[in-house]
């Protein structure tokens, strides 16, 4: 596809390019785990006049900013219908920008920047990632530079979590969980697989156990997930006493896109998931291709393997 330029009040342009992209992300539609490939649509150098900074003067007077962005998306329906509705309006992204920093104020760019990235990710679903630029050019700093500015990149991750019950009501816990997943303004796209009913594990003697997994893309990084899911399972009334013990509520997760870490605070991949039945049977009906960005191996792999020892549950 040709690479296309336009311009829009002679401020934006967009190059609307059928490349590949260098940066990628693993996104659901691949379904695999395999980095997926994004188009992207370019603003550059949109000027907007604001307040921002930590000195009263700057917040009074107002001085100019200069925006760069650039957002992760799919072009081709677009492309080939020709159509707006199926792509994301650079006019519309600029205004909302420019809406967005004149009508808040912040002491620091970062603020700024990441304040904005989050709005725009909320407010235009079809750019799954976006990379920012807020450039100051007028920063009080006394000395001859042509700007500072802040660059980030922030976009929707998808991760894939364990949702499990084995204490009083448990579906009604489960259904708690989940309803509280939705409600959360930084995760969306959230779909549960079917719950299955298991024998506990780890050797307490105990309830049985629901469980499922939940397959959800989210704006929050993977310590801040981990802190909202431990809020949750909280908010259930879940007491930590024995390890394996049991719980009303636990939420673990199993993966986070393809971070990894072998933190004790959060380990991601989850390290014992090609071991437990109970996890790899409701993933498999979300993800069965997804892979294990430590092992290598799908997650229809991981179940093949378990059902051939029948030693583990
Ligand atoms: P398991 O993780 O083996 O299923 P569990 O769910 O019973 O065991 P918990 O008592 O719920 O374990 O959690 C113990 C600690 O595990 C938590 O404090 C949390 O910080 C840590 N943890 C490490 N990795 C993860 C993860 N991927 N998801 C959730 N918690 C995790
Ligand atoms: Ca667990
Ligand atoms: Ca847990």
């Amino acid at each position: 596809m040709p690479e296309e330029s336009r311009t829009d009040d002679g401020k934006q342009s967009l190059q609307a390019a059928g490349r590949a992209t260098d940066n990628c992300i693993l996104g659901r539609g691949c379904g695999t785990g395999r980095e997926k490939k994004m188009d992207e649509i370019h603003i550059k150098n949109l000027e907007i006049y604001a307040g921002h900074g930590v000195y009263e003067e700057e917040n009074r007077n107002g001085q100019l900013f200069v925006v760069d962005m650039i957002l992760y998306t799919e072009l081709r329906k677009a492309g080939m219908a020709d159509e707006m509705a199926l792509s994301t309006s650079y006019g519309e992204v600029s205004r909302f920008a420019n809406r967005y920093l004149r009508e808040h104020t912040f002491r620091l760019i970062e603020a700024a920047a990441e304040h904005l990235a989050r709005e725009l990710l909320l407010a235009f679903p079809k750019v799954e990632r976006l990379v920012l630029e807020l450039k100051k050019p007028e920063a009080p700093i006394g000395l001859p530079f042509s700007y500072v500015s802040v660059k980030i990149e922030r976009g929707w991750k998808t991760a894939y979590l364990g949702i499990g019950s084995n204490m009083g009501n448990k579906r009604e816990f489960l259904d708690f969980g989940l309803q509280e997943i939705k409600n959360h303004p930084e995760i969306k796209d959230v779909r549960c697989s079917d719950i299955i009913t298991t024998a506990p594990y780890g050797g307490v003697e105990q309830d049985d156990f629901l469980n499922g997994a939940v397959e959800l893309k989210t704006l929050l990084p993977p310590y801040e997930l981990l802190a909202f899911l431990q809020e949750t399972e909280k908010k259930a009334g879940r007491e930590r006493k024995v390890h394996w013990g049991p719980r009303t509520l636990d939420l673990d997760i199993l993966f986070y896109q393809d971070f990894v870490s072998d933190d004790a605070r959060l380990t991601v991949p989850h390290p014992d998931m090609a071991n437990r039945r109970f996890v790899l049977e409701p993933l498999m009906e979300l993800c069965p291709g997804y892979r294990n960005p430590v092992s290598g191996k799908s997650v229809r792999e991981m179940l093949g393997e378990l059902a051939g020892d029948s030693d583990k549950k």
